[in-house]
């Protein structure tokens, strides 16, 4: 455990593997350490989708980054199969988001308005249809569907494989990962950076924070910042079904072993080990609403899990001015934003530097700058 490495991961969730996995693809040496496997791990319990529409509304470039991400996942799911022979099912024709009753159909439109005024925001080609036309591309929707919007740029994977390749990947490319190391200290002395563990002491020339809503506590040790506020989402799973559904929604979705996954509420509680059974009905009973067809499939499975979630929803990317050389790195959309991670943000880091272009929108001096105000 005390092997020099040129970084050290802290946190080896979706966020940390595609850093390691993007640094090792590099040559780099790198250690990811991270916690147990009764850890809070939003990497093993997310709704998988690679979704552009509605997001970055109040960030124009954190719409700007989504797209990015969408069209580098092709990329990244195609260089993952190669190395480790694991395909993790990126399908991307399109997703909807339903809507029923007239209300929401009103509601939906404005945010379409919304978003396409943004100025600097990325054009996500997102349009909103009316029920016959989202018909013509889901013909098993419900009477009570009043339309929809839907975006071309987005789609769905099978994220725990995508999970399973990166930490395949790593081992292949030689990267130390270490499980049960939970790091509880970080010092910078003598050009390197020291981390704490009960196993014994990492030293690394570079230091990430990939800890998820960890990262507030870590990220004082080196300089930085990062405010979060955590929010629990709650999935519904059913039995495996006909193929019924050729595109993702925001809420429902049939994955390529052919469960339905219905979710996905944000609740204000952080408690992972519980369970809201009115969530999961309200879930349940707005997918049979959009689908009639889903009354007669049985739920097998319900889980809740804890969002990596920064304090105004957007991502965190920063570097320490005091601490150079550590980086801390958080967001929700962690499924979405893998392919970013992995070829963008890791060359970066391999670099040393964070590009501005990056750091000027999601650094956490916007939070200072709140504060201030
Ligand atoms: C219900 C739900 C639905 C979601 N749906 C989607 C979706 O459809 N699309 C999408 O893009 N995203 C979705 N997400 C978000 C996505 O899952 C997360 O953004 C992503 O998993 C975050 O990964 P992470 O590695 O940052 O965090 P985590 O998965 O939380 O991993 C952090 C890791 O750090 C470790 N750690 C913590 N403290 C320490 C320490 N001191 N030392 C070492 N290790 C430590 C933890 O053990 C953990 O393994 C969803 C999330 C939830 C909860």
């Amino acid at each position: 455990m005390s092997r020099d490495y040129d970084v050290a991961v802290v946190g080896g969730g979706l966020l940390g593997s595609a850093i390691a996995w993007g640094l090792g693809r590099l040559g780099k040496s790198v250690a990811v350490l991270d916690e147990g496997d009764i850890t809070k791990r939003a990497s093993r319990a997310n709704f998988a989708l690679v979704w552009v529409q509605s997001k970055g509304l109040g960030m124009p470039a954190y719409t700007v980054w989504t797209v990015q991400a969408s069209q580098a996942w092709g990329r990244l799911a195609s260089e993952l199969k190669q190395q480790t022979g694991l395909d993790v099912s990126l399908q991307q024709n399109g997703g909807f988001h339903l809507t029923l009753g007239d209300d929401e159909f009103g509601q939906r439109t404005e945010l379409v308005k919304r978003m396409h005024n943004q100025v600097g925001a990325a054009d996500y080609k997102m349009e909103m249809l009316p029920a016959s036309e989202v018909k013509k591309a889901l013909p098993l929707i419900g009477p009570e569907v009043s339309g929809g919007s839907y975006c071309p740029l987005d789609g769905h994977v099978n994220s725990l494989r995508t999970f399973r390749a990166f930490h395949t990947g790593l081992k292949l490319f030689g990267v130390d990962y270490f499980p049960e190391r939970p790091v509880s200290a970080i010092s910078r002395r003598g050009g390197e950076f020291r981390l704490t563990t009960e196993q014994g002491e990492v030293r690394a020339g570079k230091v990430v924070l990939a800890a998820g809503n960890a990262n507030q506590t870590l990220a004082p040790m080196v300089g930085l910042s990062a405010p979060m506020g955590p929010t629990r989402g709650q999935i519904v799973v059913t039995e495996r079904t006909m193929p019924f559904l050729p595109h993702p929604l925001t809420t429902i979705r049939q994955t390529d072993e052919g469960t339905v996954m219905i979710g996905d509420s944000k609740e204000e509680s952080t408690d992972p080990t519980g369970l809201t059974i009115g969530v999961s009905a309200t879930e349940a009973e707005r997918a049979v609403r959009q689908f009639p067809l889903l009354a007669s499939v049985n739920v097998v499975r319900t889980w809740s899990a804890i969002r990596v979630m920064t304090q105004d929803g957007f991502p965190i990317y920063d570097e320490s001015e005091s601490h150079p050389g550590a980086f801390v790195l958080c967001c929700h959309s962690g499924v979405t934003l893998c392919a970013n991670h992995a070829l963008t943000v890791a060359p970066m880091i391999a670099r040393g530097a964070l590009d501005q272009s990056l750091v000027a929108p999601f650094s956490a001096r916007r939070f200072h700058v709140q504060a201030a105000g």
